[in-house]
């Protein structure tokens, strides 16, 4: 019996969901399509948009909070502000991007996360609650 890889860990590391040993990015954001260590299929599963909703969530406090404290202690003119402030929001929204792709991408594996099917549009075979017989 295999011990099941943590979501967390792996999506943190950047690692394959399924056992937490081959790098799931084969370039910046491209998921390699299988692991080369436990051959589980990664090309087909999708973080959806929940990684960039925490980019802007996670970065708008950061960004938005340091500005506000600069602006209170040094009252620096608005040009530094652009300055401190713009570079700020690109590198972080570039350096949180893959890390949290990768976070949702093994949450979305291990609990076998899939888009929703309205009843009468997808399959047949689910009554209302999405249950199959
Ligand atoms: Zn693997």
């Amino acid at each position: 019996m295999t011990v099941p890889v943590s979501p967390i860990r792996a999506g943190l590391l950047m690692r394959c969901p399924a056992c937490g040993k081959d790098k799931l990015f084969a370039k910046y954001l491209k998921v390699h399509e299988q692991c080369t260590v436990c051959g589980a299929k990664l090309g087909t599963g999708d973080s959806g948009d929940a990684p960039m909703v925490f980019i802007i969530l996670i970065l708008g406090f950061a960004v938005v909070g340091g500005a506000l404290v600069v602006e209170v202690k040094y009252t620096p003119p608005l040009w530094l502000h652009a300055l401190l402030w713009v570079p700020a929001t690109l590198l972080g929204s570039l350096a949180l991007m893959p890390l949290l792709k990768s976070l949702f991408y093994a949450l979305t594996y291990r609990f076998d996360a899939r888009e929703q099917v309205s009843v009468g549009e997808g399959d047949p075979g689910r009554d209302a609650a999405g249950r199959s017989p």
